[in-house]
C-alpha cells in the first residue's frame, strides 16, 4: 500500500526529485556532478536569503553535522549562549560539552519559546561570543521569532547561529536582513530531499574565524570544506571528503522544482497547509502543544492526547497509509505525537492525515468530534 509520510524527515519525496539520483556512471569528477554542486550553492544562498557575500557549503552528512561544522568558528575558551526550546536546542550543549568552549542554557517551557527580551538581557549581563537559536524546535513545533532576536543582540555578540533544520525551505528566512552569521539545515527535512547533507550559509565574519586555532576537528572542520565549494561553485572539480555525489543530484533536482513553485509560494502552501491542521484538530477537539499562535510553526505540529496512548495511535495510523512521529520531548513524553507537514506536502495530505487521525483516535476512544476536524480543514482550504 502506498504511504503517506507525515514525518518530521525524511518526508514523502517527489517522484521527479527521487529519479533525479538514479545514476550509475558520476565520479565525483564529472562535469554533470561538478555542474549539480554549483547549482545547489548558489541556489542555497537564495533559500536562505543571503547574497553573494555569504558562503554556503554543502557536505556529507545530517543536521547535526552542520551544527557540528559550527564549531568551526570557535575557538578555545569561547563562551556560547544557547537558546533552547526543546530537545534541538539541548542538543548544542551536548554537542559544544564536547569541546572546550564554556556554555550557558537560556531553556523554555515545553511548548513555548524564550522571549527576545531575556536573550537580550543575558547577552547584555553576560560576554557571548556566540548564541545559537532554533528557528524551529522539531520536539515541539514551536517557532522562534529570529529576526527579533538577532536584531536584538546583534551588536553584542560576535556570532549569532541558526539553527534552520525544520524551517529552511517553509518559513520566512531572512538570513541577510537579520544578519545572522550562519544558517544551516539538513537535506531531508522542508527541502524534501532524502537524508545524506547538511548545509550551511557563512556570513564573511563567520569564514574569517574558520583558521588553525578553531577548536574544531578534521571531517567536520569547514576550513578544510572552503576550498572545495568555493572551487566546485565556480565549476572546478575539487575534493576534501566523498560528496553525496547521487544525493546532489536530487538536491537539484528539489532546487529546480522550489524555484518553479517560487520560494515565496512554497512557504505560503506550507503556511496554508500548517494552518488547516491546526484548524482540523481544534475542531476534532485535541490540544495542540505550541502554547501561542506567534509560536505556530509552518513545519510541525504537536498533538496532545487525554486519554489515547500516542504509541497506539502511531501503530494504528501507520495501518490506514500514514505514518506520523513520536514525542520526544522528555516532558511531555507519552501525551503527544507530532505531524510533520513539510517538504512537497499539500491540503489533500492534510485533509487525509485528518480523516485517518479521527478514524482512529476515535477507535482508540479519545473523545474527539467524529468528521469536524476534516470539516474544518475543508473550509479552511476552500
Ligand atoms: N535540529 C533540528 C531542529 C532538527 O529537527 C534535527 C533533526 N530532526 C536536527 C537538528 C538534527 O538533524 P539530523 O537528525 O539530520 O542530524
Amino acid at each position: 500500500t502506498r504511504k503517506l509520510l507525515m514525518h518530521v524527515g525524511p518526508v514523502t519525496i517527489d517522484y521527479d526529485v527521487l529519479v533525479a539520483g538514479l545514476r550509475g556512471d558520476v565520479g565525483f569528477t564529472s562535469q554533470e556532478f561538478i555542474d549539480v554542486m554549483s547549482f545547489s550553492l548558489k541556489f542555497l544562498r537564495k533559500l536562505v536569503g543571503a547574497d553573494e557575500s555569504y558562503q554556503p557549503f554543502i557536505i556529507p552528512g545530517s543536521g547535526t553535522a552542520a551544527m557540528e561544522g559550527v564549531v568551526s568558528t570557535l575557538r578555545r575558551g569561547d563562551k556560547v549562549l544557547v537558546v533552547s526550546n526543546g530537545v534541538f536546542g539541548d542538543r548544542w550543549k551536548a554537542l559544544l560539552n564536547r569541546y572546550p568552549v564554556a556554555v550557558d542554557v537560556l531553556k523554555a517551557n515545553p511548548g513555548d519559546y524564550v522571549k527576545p527580551e531575556e536573550v537580550e538581557k543575558a547577552v547584555e549581563d553576560e560576554k557571548y561570543t556566540m548564541v545559537t537559536m532554533t528557528h524551529v524546535e522539531t520536539s515541539t513545533g514551536v517557532r522562534e521569532p529570529v529576526g527579533e532576536v538577532a536584531k536584538r543582540i546583534r551588536d553584542k555578540v560576535e556570532l549569532i547561529v541558526v539553527d534552520g533544520v525544520s524551517s529552511v525551505g517553509a518559513e520566512v528566512v531572512k538570513m541577510k536582513d537579520y544578519q545572522v552569521d550562519v544558517y544551516l539545515t539538513a537535506s531531508q527535512k522542508a527541502l524534501g530531499i532524502p537524508p545524506g547533507a547538511g548545509l550551511l550559509v557563512l556570513s564573511e565574519r563567520a569564514v574569517s574565524r574558520l583558521s588553525d586555532e578553531s577548536v574544531a576537528g578534521y571531517f567536520l572542520n569547514l576550513k578544510n570544506w572552503l576550498d572545495v565549494m568555493r572551487n566546485l561553485e565556480v565549476s572546478k572539480g575539487s575534493y576534501f571528503a566523498t560528496l553525496p555525489v547521487h544525493l546532489v543530484f536530487m538536491m537539484a533536482k528539489a532546487f529546480e522544482l522550489i524555484e518553479r513553485e517560487g520560494l515565496e509560494n512554497r512557504i505560503k502552501r506550507h503556511e496554508r497547509v500548517a494552518q488547516g491542521i491546526r484548524t482540523g484538530l481544534e475542531s476534532m477537539g485535541v490540544d495542540i502543544v505550541a502554547k501561542r499562535p506567534e509560536a505556530y510553526s509552518n513545519t510541525v505540529t504537536g498533538v496532545l492526547l487525554k486519554k489515547a496512548n500516542p504509541a497506539d495511535v502511531l501503530k494504528e495510523v501507520v495501518t490506514e497509509g500514514v505514518e506520523l512521529a513520536p514525542g520526544v520531548h522528555p516532558a511531555l513524553a507519552g501525551k503527544y505525537f507530532r505531524i510533520g507537514h513539510m517538504g512537497w506536502v499539500t491540503p489533500n495530505d492534510a485533509i487525509a492525515t485528518l480523516a485517518v487521525l479521527e478514524r482512529v483516535l476515535k477507535r482508540l476512544g479519545e473523545p474527539i468530534n467524529l468528521g469536524e476536524g476534516v470539516r474544518a480543514a475543508q473550509l479552511s482550504f476552500s
